[in-house]
């Protein structure tokens, strides 16, 4: 178990500037998952924790000792990559037990500790085959084996499970939050993919062009987006922005005058709401699919959609229709009496409180802080 510390670390390619200074915690014991769009410096930032790329900027400390400029193979991690990365003409075996060989360990420490970790990634009986030999969630399995026999402090994932079917990458990310758990290990895991990042992470970190948008629980970022690049990644289908002015009209809340969409809301929040809005400002207001109500034609306040596309996937239904704001998304519980259709008309509004409103030209949420 380590605990990392990254203190202004920045990165750039010649004049390009990829990464201007980061800064956080990853606490020992920790999950974290470094997740963002294509570019945005993932990988990067975890080769500079590897010290597979120099770092131009700022400090690295594990355990507090600062490894910024030390050699990879002094740092006592081990990194997993999406490639596998693993010796075509060694054996299982002999793949996973590289590392502990050309460190002159102890060969029957060495025959144990392998022993142990094809017993734990469920290799029992492909010791002798060689990569080719293997499936890729087979492979997958031995390049984490390799890191597994060499117990270091911190294990490092850049999108392990990408070339993996859906199915056997589901089951993987089971496996890899399991092996977690069982070696007591500090892990950073890099994906793109956000729903890895909601299923795996004690807290996930969102970046954005080498910037951290937000740091936090899976919860944090669902219920608490801080900006509006972090409300649409994280969530499927993504929030609905609603651009328009709100307005408190005879003691209600509305979007886009007393004719617009009604938005309701506690007493509690309403007295927060005022001290963040300024009037006149343009905002989006932010609404989760899953958060609308269905209501009856013609109720004042409620939003008028029509439907283009309907998804039924068993346990929800999603409804991809036209609005007066433009499209939206809405999710409906299966088992509704009578399943919408293409070209139906729903009336819907949001459910109190479960909305945000964000600064149109900054982005950033009104009553996060
Ligand atoms: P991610 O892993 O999030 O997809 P990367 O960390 O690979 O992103 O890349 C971040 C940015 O750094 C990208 O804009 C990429 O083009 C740039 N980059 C990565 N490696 C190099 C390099 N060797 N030289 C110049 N630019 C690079
Ligand atoms: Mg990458």
């Amino acid at each position: 178990m380590a605990h990392l510390q990254l203190q202004k670390v920045g990165k750039s390619y010649g004049a390009v500037e990829v990464i201007p200074g980061i800064d956080f915690e990853i606490n020992s014991g920790e999950f974290l998952v470094l997740v963002g769009p294509s570019g945005s410096g993932k990988s990067t930032l975890l080769k500079m924790i590897a010290g597979l790329e120099e770092t131009t900027s700022g400090k690295i400390l594990v355990d507090g000792e600062d490894i910024t400029h030390l050699d990879p193979s002094a740092r006592d991690l081990a990194m997993v990559f999406q490639s596998y990365a693993l010796y075509p003409h060694m054996t299982v075996k002999d793949n996973m037990s590289f590392a502990l060989r050309m460190r002159g360990e102890d060969p029957s420490e060495i025959d144990r500790r392998v022993k142990d970790a094809v017993v734990m990634l469920d290799l029992g009986g492909l010791e002798n085959r060689k990569p080719g030999q293997l499936s890729g969630g087979q492979r997958q399995r031995v390049a984490m084996g390799r890191c597994v026999v060499r117990n270091p402090k911190l294990f490092l994932f850049d999108e392990p499970l990408s070339n993996l079917d859906a199915k056997l990458r589901a089951q993987t990310r089971i496996e890899i939050r399991r092996l977690h758990e069982r070696l007591n290990a500090t892990s950073i895991f890099v994906t793109h993919d956000q729903v890895e990042a909601m299923t795996m992470a004690d807290r996930i970190a969102l970046l954005k062009d080498g910037k951290l948008q937000q740091i936090g629980s899976p919860q944090d970022l669902y219920l608490r987006p801080k900006n509006t690049f972090v409300a649409t990644f994280i969530g499927t289908p993504e929030m609905n922005l609603l651009p328009g002015q709100v307005e408190m009209i005879d003691g209600g809340l509305w979007l886009d005058g007393s004719n617009g969409l009604h938005l309701p809301l506690s007493p509690e929040r309403q007295s927060k709401l005022a001290n963040a809005m300024k009037p006149g400002v343009a905002v989006k207001v932010g609404i989760r699919p899953e958060h609308f109500e269905m209501v009856p034609a013609g109720t004042k306040g409620a939003m008028e959609v029509r439907v283009n596309v309907v998804e039924w996937l068993g346990h929800e239904i999603f409804i991809f229709g036209q609005a007066s704001f433009g499209p939206i998304g809405v999710r409906v519980p299966e088992g509704m009496a009578t399943a919408p259709a293409a070209n139906d008309v729903l009336y819907i509004r949001p459910i109190s409180d479960r909305w945000h409103v964000f600064d149109a030209a900054s982005g950033d949420n009104l009553l996060v802080e």
